[in-house]
């Protein structure tokens, strides 16, 4: 038996775990600061889910989802993403008007693994749901950009487009489908396979890019709404300080969105992986999984990037090392009452002798060493050069209004 994890799949913990905890803690402070409840969708959903919601053009479907029959004999997927999970539970529960939801976990997509990529990875995300203001849209591109930027990535591009809507974007894609055509013979054969099913995608492709530049651009065909909306958001991020480009190749790899869709890319990143979240609007995915009209917009931000662009970071250092002079046993009551006062701290566990309890101590950077002497003595408080002798019970107040 190998203990290594799935090919692509990795263990996360010590040293780059301290990275990921403070990332997520900062995740649910940031989206609950914007007004988003938390949600817990499943990991596992029906397949046909991802097929409709997603897009059965998509590569994401069509090539690196993790499908299987269960025991009933039903399709069920590993989710790829968020947002189709969250839509679902959504038009599950019934609600009406303005819905938030933000949620955070392990999407699978079964990708030729590489620095940046693997078949888990972690997700942070927020969906809007039954909003067409573009304020919501601003509101949502705003939140991913500030939080990215406080856990540390502070070199951040926001890249913006717009993809028109149902009324404005079949004439586009009919002029793009044309010109793909006249250049057939200059693009890859994935591209040309997706000229009739998808057409956008191509603008997507890294290797057709010399094609790709003399495309038509959708902003030449949005009808008059789609461009009220794609101003007003543009309006809104400047109001808000918050800068961006437009960038009119941006399609995203999932068909879903429509009008507003945006990345935000860490500049300092290789240039294949630096894309650490993106979203949009889809104000038709609630009905093309079955469900009402319900426009909604959103982002995914890859965890597993961001962490990789901040470096690895420490669990936050304990507040307090217990040395005991009298074994483990005698120290329990007194551990237990710092931490009930919310003093991280921790002690040797195994009775090993004073000397090494020190240098663990040393170890673990505490700043303040509590030597414990026995029952019916003073404890010895150590904090850097100052000694300080405190009567057993009275340590945690103590430290508290030190
Ligand atoms: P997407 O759901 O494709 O829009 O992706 C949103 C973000 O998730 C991307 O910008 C990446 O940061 C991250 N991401 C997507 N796929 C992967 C992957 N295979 N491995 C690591 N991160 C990923």
């Amino acid at each position: 038996m190998s203990f290594q994890p799935p090919i692509g799949i990795a263990d996360i913990h010590v040293p780059e775990s301290g990275t990921w905890r403070r990332v997520l803690v900062a995740w649910e402070e940031w989206s609950a600061l914007f007004g988003y409840p938390l949600i817990l969708s499943p990991v596992l959903e029906a397949t046909e889910l991802f097929e409709r919601g997603v897009g059965d053009t998509s590569e994401v479907v069509t090539k690196q989802m993790y499908t299987f029959e269960d025991k009933g004999g039903r399709s069920v997927s590993l989710r790829p993403e968020g947002t189709a999970g969250v839509v679902r539970a959504f038009l599950h529960s019934g609600a009406r008007g303005p819905w938030k939801a933000a949620y955070s976990g392990p999407m699978f997509r079964y990708e030729r693994p590489q620095r940046g990529r693997s078949r888990q990875f972690y997700q942070v995300g927020v969906e809007y749901l039954d909003v067409d203001s573009p304020l919501a849209d601003v509101e949502v591109i705003e939140l991913g950009y500030r939080f990215i930027r406080s856990v540390g990535l502070e070199h951040l591009e926001l890249r913006l487009n717009s993809l028109g809507d149902s009324v404005c974007r079949p004439r586009y894609l009919e002029e793009l489908r044309t010109y793909f055509r006249d250049n057939e013979e200059r693009l890859c054969s994935d591209s040309v396979s997706l000229i009739d099913r998808n057409p956008l995608r191509i603008l997507d492709c890294k290797v057709c890019s010399e094609v790709v530049t003399d495309a038509p651009r959708m902003a030449e065909f949005l009808c008059d709404d789609c461009r009220e909306h794609h101003e007003a958001v543009r309006s809104g991020l400047e109001h808000l300080g918050v800068p961006y480009v437009e960038d009119p190749s941006l399609v995203r790899g999932l068909d879903y969105y429509t009008r507003t869709a945006f990345e935000y890319i860490g500049v300092d990143l290789d240039a294949a992986q630096n894309a650490v979240g993106g979203g949009g609007r889809y104000d038709g995915l609630a009905e093309s999984i079955g469900g009402r009209q319900a426009p909604g917009v959103g982002f995914a931000l890859g965890v597993d990037r961001i962490v990789l662009a901040i470096g690895e970071e420490p669990d936050p250092t304990l507040d307090a090392y217990v040395v005991s002079e009298t074994g483990p046993g005698d120290v329990l009551t007194l551990i237990s009452d710092l931490r009930g006062h919310g003093f991280a701290v921790d002690f040797d566990i195994e009775g090993k002798s004073v000397k090494s309890q020190f240098k663990a101590a040393g170890r673990t950077g505490a700043p303040i060493t509590i030597i414990y002497h026995g029952d019916d003595q003073d404890v010895s408080v150590r904090i850097e050069d100052e000694r300080h002798e405190v009567p057993l019970q009275e340590v945690p107040r103590w430290l508290t209004t030190r």
